[in-house]
């Protein structure tokens, strides 16, 4: 199947665009490259570097015939930053995100995979998640991504999309071969800065918010790796079919907190990793982790990680060998 991947050169984009070709698909790969990286971007896939904002482009692309399916993971998805500028967010996610569902349906393109999240629950009445609880953001990103899945709903309806959302949980580790991995400026994320730690880049982690109601005080969440999550999307995508909307929860279906993060950091590196006690950051919900269920008996999909040291293996691997990233500045 030929399938346009936009957001292909970013984390999580570039490992389900290798798992495409892996599979013998055909991928064009749609990226600005403001976040995402070339190097990441797979020697079998094409690359197109625009702006889902850049209709003529798009649809150019499209035009050029062919296409049978869409993986969009193309988005904004800082929470702070949301919250401080949400018009980008509303624009980049949603509205760019509608442009891109207008060129599917002139071109008639019928398949979408879609990068939802977890965070489309806001604060969860109960853990685990299963995909009919209450969605309710408690930020601009998550309201955004909660638009989407609104859009495609109606699509399918409407136009006969065949779409699949995927709340994805905490995305983590890199690719088993050590040659893609995570990649952000500035680094936002629990797994990467306590890698940093312990490859002496930065002193010591700050867990934020030790007294959250849980098991050792520190937020928990479900840590997916990115390999499993590019499995679920292949799935996805195979099996769509058209008018039909569809959402699953990718997770593992345990939680971890931070501290059992940092201690599984200190035994897979043999680093000391100084954590310290801080304030809570603002929006962060106590403990978040998927009933998986749904996706296992939807798609037959089931994670290969699900001990967190061999998650953090993958990712350790990878930053040991890549400290710089992929290294263009
Ligand atoms: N976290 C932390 N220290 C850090 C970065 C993150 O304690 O330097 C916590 C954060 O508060 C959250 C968890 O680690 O409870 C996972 O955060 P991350 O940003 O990796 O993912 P999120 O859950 O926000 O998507």
């Amino acid at each position: 199947m030929k399938v346009l991947v936009t957001g292909g050169a970013g984390y999580v984009g570039s490992h389900c665009a290798r798992a495409l070709c892996d599979a013998g698909h055909e991928v064009v790969v749609y990226d600005d490259l403001r976040a995402g990286h070339r190097a990441a971007v797979d020697a079998r896939a094409t690359l197109v570097e625009a702006d889902l904002a850049d209709s003529a482009t798009l649809n150019a692309t499209f035009a050029s015939g062919g296409f049978e399916g869409v993986m969009h993971f193309a988005a904004s998805l800082d929470v702070a930053e949301s919250v401080r500028l949400p018009l980008a967010y509303y624009e980049n996610n949603v509205v760019n995100t509608i442009r891109l569902l207008r060129t599917m349906e002139q071109h008639g393109v019928r398949r979408l995979v879609f990068s939802s999240t977890c965070a489309t629950y806001g604060v969860p009445e109960s853990v685990p998640i299963t995909e009919g609880m209450l969605q309710d953001p408690i930020n601009p990103y998550g309201h955004t991504k909660l638009a989407i899945e609104w859009a495609l709903r109606d699509s399918a309806t409407a136009w006969d999309l065949g779409a699949c959302a995927l709340r994805y949980f905490n995305a983590a580790g890199a690719a088993a071969d050590g040659t893609m991995g995570e990649d952000h400026d500035p680094e936002p994320h629990l797994i990467p800065i306590v890698l940093q730690v312990a490859m002496g880049r930065r002193d010591k982690v700050f867990m934020f918010g030790v007294d959250y109601p849980t098991r050792d005080g520190t937020c928990v969440r479900d840590y997916i790796h990115v390999e499993d999550l590019a499995s679920a999307h292949l799935l996805a995508l195979e099996s769509q079919k058209p008018g039909v909307f569809r959402r699953f929860n990718v997770g593992t279906g345990r939680g971890t907190s931070v501290k059992d993060l940092i201690d599984a950091a200190r035994s897979v590196t043999g680093h000391a990793i100084p954590a310290e006690p801080a304030p809570r950051r603002p929006g962060d919900p106590p403990e978040l982790y998927a009933d998986p269920s749904e996706i296992a008996s939807g798609l037959g999909w089931k994670p290969k990680y699900t001990d967190i040291r061999e998650v953090v293996e993958t990712a350790w691997e990878w930053h040991r060998s890549h400290p710089q990233g992929y290294g263009e500045g």
